[in-house]
């Protein structure tokens, strides 16, 4: 992809101390109490550089929680004068720019799907000439590389540099571990194309669910991104939107603590195309293992539905046709067939050592 962008630092908009930027808050502002209680106990924990809240939101179904809108703005005017903490808002349209600015909210992000539209963005990218504030924008939902930096192509026309990119992960077709699938090696590929941008994770949006946040914050900091958008509440359960997703603010105090933080040279690591190319390599070789595994879990299925229905495991004239189609498939792909002939034959033999296994275990 043949792009440029002109980027300023992130540490001459916001000044972390050379560590990790941590934005936290709610998924969204819902009531006054609850912005102001949870401004507050972010406040104290002390790890955040920026407090981020939705004031409007983007729902993938109608009447869901579509957020507070004007009267949210204020809350946070007020969250800001007791904390001091700077604001982070999404918009979507001009209309929510136009009232974010009046505000003083100080960064801007660009939802997933907000960025998948390029009519949007272009809206966006007009409402924000000659505005000097920094935009952080989030992956689209699909995973298409063209679209991210559309978007902040679009941003560079209308003048902006203090930009940063959040990764948030990909829908997915099918139920999988994450809400939206990190496919790392679409971040390591934007850090490749364009070194100076902030890389920006957002573990919560990734996982779904609280119990995954760790494992992800981690790997976020292992790939050296700038820093962490995370959403904390301060009574998650009962949040207004993305519930399960949310810690307290005291739970993500924890978490922060007992992250490691890699000493690694960040921009000489991603600039050196050798080692992006192995971050890609190493991700690429998590996310076939994360295949086979899904595989394997049907397999398990598809034994116990044998065994209760008294079919035997080997069925050969399957066997034959899976075969004769994946190399014919490994041929569209420029695979050499006879390697996907040996690797199916390894995978056919565990998937039969599966099955044997759970024929004779004993029928639920
Ligand atoms: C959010 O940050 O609350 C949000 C709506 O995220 P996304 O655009 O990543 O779905
Ligand atoms: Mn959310």
């Amino acid at each position: 992809m043949n792009a440029n962008l002109d980027i300023t630092p992130m540490q001459e908009w916001i000044n972390t101390d050379g560590k990790p930027l941590i934005i936290a808050g709610p998924c969204s502002a819902e009531t006054e109490e609850q912005v102001l209680e949870t401004a507050n106990r972010i406040k104290a924990e002390g790890y955040a550089h920026i407090m981020r809240a939705g004031v409007w939101k983007p729902r993938t179904r109608p009447g869901s929680f579509e957020g507070m809108g004007e009267p949210a703005l204020q809350w946070l005017v007020e969250a800001k004068k007791q904390t001091g903490l700077p604001l982070a808002c999404e918009v979507a349209t001009p209309e929510h720019v136009e009232l974010s600015l009046k505000y003083g909210v100080d960064v801007l992000w660009i939802g997933a799907r907000t960025t998948v539209n390029p009519f949007n963005v272009q809206d966006l990218a007009d409402a924000l000439k000659g505005v000097d504030i920094p935009v952080l924008v989030k992956n689209p939902v699909n995973p298409d590389l063209a679209l991210w930096v559309g978007a902040f192509e679009r941003l560079q026309n209308s003048g902006l540099k203090k930009l940063g990119a959040i990764h948030r992960g990909f829908s997915n077709a099918q139920e999988t571990k994450y809400r939206n699938s990190p496919m790392w090696q679409l971040a390591v590929e934007m850090k490749r194309l364009f070194p100076q941008l902030p890389m920006i994770g957002d573990p919560s949006h990734m996982a779904g669910k609280r119990a995954l946040l760790t494992e992800l914050s981690q790997r976020i900091l292992d790939l050296n991104y700038d820093g962490m958008i995370i959403e904390t509440h301060r009574d998650p359960d009962a949040a207004w939107s993305d519930a399960s997703q949310q810690v307290t603010p005291e739970v993500l105090g924890t978490m922060l603590r007992e992250l490691e933080v890699r000493q690694a040279n960040y921009g000489a690591d991603f600039s050196d195309e050798l080692a992006a190319m192995r971050a890609k390599i190493d991700n690429v070789d998590r996310e076939l293992m994360e295949v086979l595994a899904a595989r394997m879990a049907i397999v398990e299925k598809l034994g116990e539905y044998k065994r209760d229905n008294n079919v035997a495991v080997l069925q050969l004239d399957r066997w034959k046709q899976v075969h004769a189609d994946r190399a014919k498939q490994a041929s569209g792909l420029g695979l050499y067939p006879e390697f996907v002939e040996e690797l199916f034959k390894l995978v056919h033999l565990e998937s039969i050592r599966k099955q044997t296994e759970v024929m004779s275990s004993i029928t639920a």
